[in-house]
């Protein structure tokens, strides 16, 4: 019940925190979806996000999330991996996932393509992961691959580019994790234009820089700490 209050609280808070940021920038709130992240968490965690009318569900770990998706009683969830993709994993996230953000080289590309193809999935929806700030501690293909990425998706017969993700520089400073929205942003007008495609989706802003990324366009935010607190393990996003 505690969880839950807490929840609630937590959800009304962010709400505003996300209305005044859609509000400062020009932009509708329905233009922002609000992705929980649910990691470290019981199943109790996305059943409360999804009960409370939030649709979308993310994990970062694929095991994690095979072993919870089957306990949570609401179908209407929309799982989405966040976390790196390890190649021995890719089959239990596709079975797994309704979406992988996290695509982040052509290896894994054709890899995922074939599992589609095997386990009977078509337009599959995949992300890009980009590290566009160049953190060598951080997963996601360079700007500079980014586009032979970009098209071996578009080339493959199973899967569907939908946007791109980043993970915002580890900083509380506006000037230092601003950019790396701005630049992700760019990238994507850039891949849209020689690319000749759409894409919409722009994954960006976690709990201590969603006002920044939606400044810059994003279009969904990836939250768990403003929703269900501290958590207990540690786990940086990679
Ligand atoms: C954990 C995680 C989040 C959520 O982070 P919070 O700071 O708790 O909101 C968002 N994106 C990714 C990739 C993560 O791993």
């Amino acid at each position: 019940m505690k969880f839950e209050k807490h929840f609630l609280m937590n959800l009304d808070l962010l709400e505003n925190r996300i209305n005044i940021a859609c509000g400062k920038a020009g932009r509708s709130r329905s233009e922002v979806e609000l992705m929980a992240v649910t990691k470290t968490h019981s199943e109790k965690a996305p059943e409360l996000a999804l009960s409370s009318g939030l649709t979308r569900i993310g994990e970062n770990r694929v095991q994690e999330a095979a072993d919870k998706r089957p306990l949570v009683h609401q179908e209407n969830g929309i799982w989405e991996l966040i976390g790196p993709l390890q190649s021995n994993k890719a089959r239990l996230a596709v079975r797994t996932f309704d979406r992988i953000q996290t695509v982040d080289r052509t290896k894994l590309v054709g890899q995922l393509d074939r599992i589609c193809s095997e386990e009977g999935k078509n337009e599959y929806p995949v992300l890009m992961q980009v590290n566009v700030g160049d953190d060598p501690t951080k997963h996601g293909c360079n700007s500079e691959d980014s586009q032979a990425l970009a098209e071996a998706i578009m080339g493959s017969k199973h899967l569907r580019l939908e946007g791109l993700m980043t993970i915002g520089e580890f900083s509380d400073q506006e000037r230092v994790v601003r950019p790396t929205f701005e630049k992700l942003r760019q990238l994507r007008d850039k891949l849209e234009n020689q690319l000749g495609v759409k894409l919409p989706e722009l994954s960006m802003g976690m709990t201590g820089d969603l006002e920044w990324a939606i400044e810059e366009g994003s279009s969904m935010i990836r939250v768990g700490t403003a929703l269900f607190g501290r958590r207990k393990a540690r786990q940086s996003p990679s």
